[in-house]
């Protein structure tokens, strides 16, 4: 018998643990507090989280990976699956860590007539079989997006998601009933322009991560060296 999905723990330890995770995010460089922060749905927020900084430290992102293996380790798990080279990097410490000693394979992201889509490279397709045990692995969850077109992906394989790991999440995002394990939850408030407090005590606005994502190409060998 499969044992039913455990919950949080108390709130207070969640609080404690979500604060240890906090300090090991932000030394990273890629949470930032206590800022004003322009995002690229053009609302302003608080606080920002630097997607690509999140797993730069590998001692970091193993401990990381090791609690969140620790959560999910009552379960067999056949498959960590992830997408995209943060959530890919998380998974396989996610896999090295859980007892079952799940395979690791990752999708990749694309659209398709407009809408985004996820795809399993057909070598892995294998992997997956009917009744599989399915851990999906995210680094950040925002819209939850990602994970459904990856919770659809294994079901028409016939494997089952087990659960949903992830480093962060917007504690309103909706994942179709799986249990959801992260090891930071919090979702801070946006504000439009119009109604920003932090506008109206005339804070100044932070563009950083919007040009930075806009108007920078990832810079090549060359362009480095030239500079
Ligand atoms: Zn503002």
């Amino acid at each position: 018998m499969t044992p039913a999905p455990r919950r949080d723990a108390a709130p207070v330890e969640t609080e404690v643990r979500e604060k240890i995770h906090l300090e090991i995010l932000k030394r990273t460089g890629a949470y930032h507090a206590n800022d004003h922060v322009l995002l690229p749905s053009g609302y302003h927020t608080t606080e920002y989280i630097e997607k690509t900084l999140v797993t730069t430290e590998p001692s970091f992102t193993e401990g990381l990976g090791a609690v969140i293996a620790k959560h999910f380790a009552q379960w067999p798990v056949d498959v960590v699956l992830s997408t995209g080279p943060g959530a890919l990097i998380l998974s396989h410490c996610v896999a090295r860590a859980h007892p079952s000693r799940p395979v690791v394979v990752y999708g990749a992201k694309g659209t398709a007539g407009g809408k985004r889509r996820v795809t399993l490279p057909v070598e892995f397709q294998r992997l997956i079989r009917p009744e599989s045990k399915v851990l999906l692995v995210e680094d950040l969850v925002s819209s939850g997006t990602t994970l459904n077109l990856l919770i659809n992906l294994v079901e028409q394989l016939g494997g089952e998601v087990v659960g949903v790991g992830c480093l962060w999440r917007r504690t309103s995002v909706e994942l179709d009933g799986k249990p959801v394990f992260s090891l930071v939850s919090r979702d801070f408030p946006t504000y439009s322009p119009e109604e920003c407090p932090l506008c109206r005590k005339g804070v100044p606005l932070n563009e950083e991560f919007v040009r930075r994502r806009a108007g920078r190409k990832p810079s090549s060998v060359q362009e480095r060296a030239g500079s």
